[in-house]
């Protein structure tokens, strides 16, 4: 049985004073909700407050991104070790990071090897394109992510790992994909590639989220799927009614 697991990412999004205010106002509902684990990635630079507001609740923290190297002449990076001062998961290599700032498979590697070397859990996102899905290539490209991004990591740290299908076409459009259609995908080509890159007990154990317009309307059909096991919520986490509603939904 994997846990379900909910996760906010609030991109670029509420200053620091907006965001206290905003778990303020979403963290005595979410807090009593049992039987998911859940988490908040706010700006890098909320991260502090927000460990105040969380510090003794159910709910983690995330940093969106970070550097793999443990120091150096990174001007506006965060090493490893700033971000497992505060947090206990970090999202890597989401799509926007891999489209705007030319993240490559082979650094998002080393990310995942740093997150291991600082007990970080990893959330790492893989998606495809519209163009791809409709050039058939989902698979391919699925497939490449997993492979290079997962190469040489310890099948030991596999099932610490969280994986996030979040389709490109889907994500911030409202045209979310379908519960049916993203099980398939995890089920078809995800959890075979990750049990070939590691072995097939590891990856029955890494939680494989689904991304990508997750709203409380349409939450509810993708955790009845065996194979999605949570959310990765980006526009909704934002609305704390919404937020704690989708991961209500979760609850095994
Ligand atoms: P939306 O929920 O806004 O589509 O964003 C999904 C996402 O990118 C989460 O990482």
């Amino acid at each position: 049985m994997r846990t379900p697991f909910v996760a906010g990412n609030w991109k670029m999004h509420k200053t620091s004073a907006q965001a206290r205010a905003l778990v303020e106002e979403m963290l005595p509902a979410l807090d009593a909700i049992e039987g998911v684990e859940k988490a908040l990635c706010p700006p890098a630079i909320s991260i502090p407050a927000l460990a105040d507001a969380l510090c003794g609740t159910s709910v983690g923290l995330g940093a969106q991104n970070m550097h793999w190297e443990e120091s150096g002449a990174f001007t506006g990076e965060l090493s490893p070790a700033m971000v497992a001062e505060f947090c206990r998961y970090v999202i890597l290599g989401h799509s926007e990071r891999r489209k705007y700032f030319a993240e490559t498979d082979a650094a998002v590697n080393k990310k995942i090897k740093a997150a291991q070397r600082h007990a970080l859990i990893p959330i790492v996102c893989i998606g495809e394109t519209a163009e791809e899905n409709e050039a058939g290539k989902t698979a391919e490209v699925l497939s490449r992510q997993i492979q290079e991004g997962f190469r040489g990591v310890d099948t030991a740290f596999a099932p610490s790992i969280i994986v996030a299908y979040e389709p490109i076409w889907a994500i911030g459009t409202g045209r979310a994909a379908t519960a049916e259609g993203a099980n398939r995908v995890i089920a078809q080509v995800i959890r075979p590639m990750l049990a070939q890159v590691f072995d097939e007990a590891a990856a029955q154990k890494i939680r494989v989220l689904y991304g990508g317009s997750v709203k409380p309307a349409n939450a509810a059909p993708f955790f009845a799927q065996p194979e999605i096991d949570g959310a990765l919520v980006g526009g909704a986490s934002l609305n704390a009614a919404d937020f704690t509603e989708i991961t209500r939904l979760a609850r095994a």
